[in-house]
């Protein structure tokens, strides 16, 4: 029975913890009384010839038709002749921007205390095109696609980010000093981009002295933008200085006005089915997904629930060294509701 004051919204609890960390934001958002009714999809056990997965087509028509969704890790199963089902997502669904907040959780101690950052990586094309192949024995080759229309588009996205959230700066991450033809396309874009929003301050600066930058003294960056390796591997780095991947979320943005909130961690098997996974990344996705729907109250409410959960220190789980099982410390969120 659909309740026509409610927001319909995709949840794909997804494999190993998922379903745990699922349940985690189910119960919030009841006790944090979110007008959002969940149409649940899970991984299906047989390739379906449309989407070439284990993902259904009908699992995809969901999130079109919704527009917003909540993604639980994935583990996709091993064997031939069929898609990833992250990629499957990703293509299906044009996930062209993934944009993870990453700020210093107040109460969980790490190298850093200031943390403020968010990083908004390219997701369609770069290195990760799929186009690899054997040139001839002991020679492979693989291609690095770049397109003015991508770049722009994951440019003006981080601009308009940076605008609607009150940042003052955008920073091009990059390595055009080699990739002259790629970078240096992706760089040109985010010139143009940077000319329309006069107020943000722009700047370019090379990948690996990005990441020197960023270990030193995280608190030099605001916005980052960047080709789709270089934001793999700068999001974890950045999940790392706040105290790791059980804490960090993220959401993709797609054509349309898609957005697909999702834990940046995988499906934890050494520790599923065992109630101690920490829900704090699927959770704080979760609001990603609220804010996006502009329920800012409600967003505001569930997040101080947590850090103050957290903060607090009394019911943490393993992974922030504490012995909480994530249904204790998803109750003490509940109390803090
Ligand atoms: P993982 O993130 O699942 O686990 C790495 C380590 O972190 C493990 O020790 C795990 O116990 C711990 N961990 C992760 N999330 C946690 C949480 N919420 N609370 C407490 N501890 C947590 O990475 P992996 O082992 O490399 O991958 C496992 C599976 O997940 C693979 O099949 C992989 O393909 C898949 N995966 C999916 C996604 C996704 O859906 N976005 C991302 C990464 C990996």
């Amino acid at each position: 029975q659909s309740n026509s004051n409610l927001i319909r919204a995709t949840l794909f609890p997804g494999d190993g913890i998922g379903p745990e960390i699922a349940e985690s934001v189910r119960q919030i958002f009841k006790v944090a009384e979110v007008p959002i009714e969940w149409e649940e999809h899970y991984v299906g056990t047989e390739i379906d010839p449309r989407t070439n997965s284990f993902l259904t087509w009908e699992s995809l028509e969901s999130v079109r038709r919704n527009k917003v969704g909540l993604k639980g890790p994935m583990a996709t199963p091993i064997g031939k002749g069929h898609r990833s089902l992250n990629l499957t997502l990703r293509k299906e669904l044009n996930l062209y921007a993934n944009v993870r907040p990453c700020y210093s959780l107040p109460g969980y101690k790490t190298r850093y205390d200031d943390v403020n950052l968010i990083t908004i990586r390219e997701n369609t094309e770069g290195e990760y095109s799929g186009l690899e192949h054997q040139v001839v024995r002991g020679v492979v080759e693989s291609l690095k696609i770049i397109t003015r229309q991508a770049s722009l588009r994951v440019a003006e996205y981080a601009f308009h980010y940076a605008k609607t959230h009150g940042r003052e700066r955008v920073s091009a991450i990059h390595k055009a000093n080699i990739m002259q033809k790629t970078d240096g396309l992706f760089l040109k874009c985010c010139r143009e981009v940077a000319e329309k929003y006069p107020e943000i301050k722009y700047e370019e600066v090379v990948i690996d002295n990005c990441c020197m930058m960023l270990v030193k003294n995280p608190a030099l960056f605001d916005v980052l933008v960047m080709p789709n390796l270089y934001g793999d591997i700068i999001s974890d780095l950045c999940a790392g200085l706040i105290g790791g991947l059980g804490l960090t979320p993220s959401c993709n943005i797609g054509e349309g006005g898609i957005a697909l909130a999702e834990a940046v961690h995988g499906s934890a098997p050494d520790i599923a089915g065992k109630n101690l996974a920490n829900p704090t990344a699927l959770l704080l996705s979760s609001v990603s997904m609220l804010r996006h729907l502009e329920l800012h109250d409600k967003a505001d409410r569930i997040q101080d629930a947590i850090l103050k959960t957290i903060a607090e220190g009394k019911y943490r789980t393993g992974d922030l060294g504490g012995t909480a099982t994530t249904t204790e410390f998803t109750n003490a969120i509940c109390d803090h509701l």
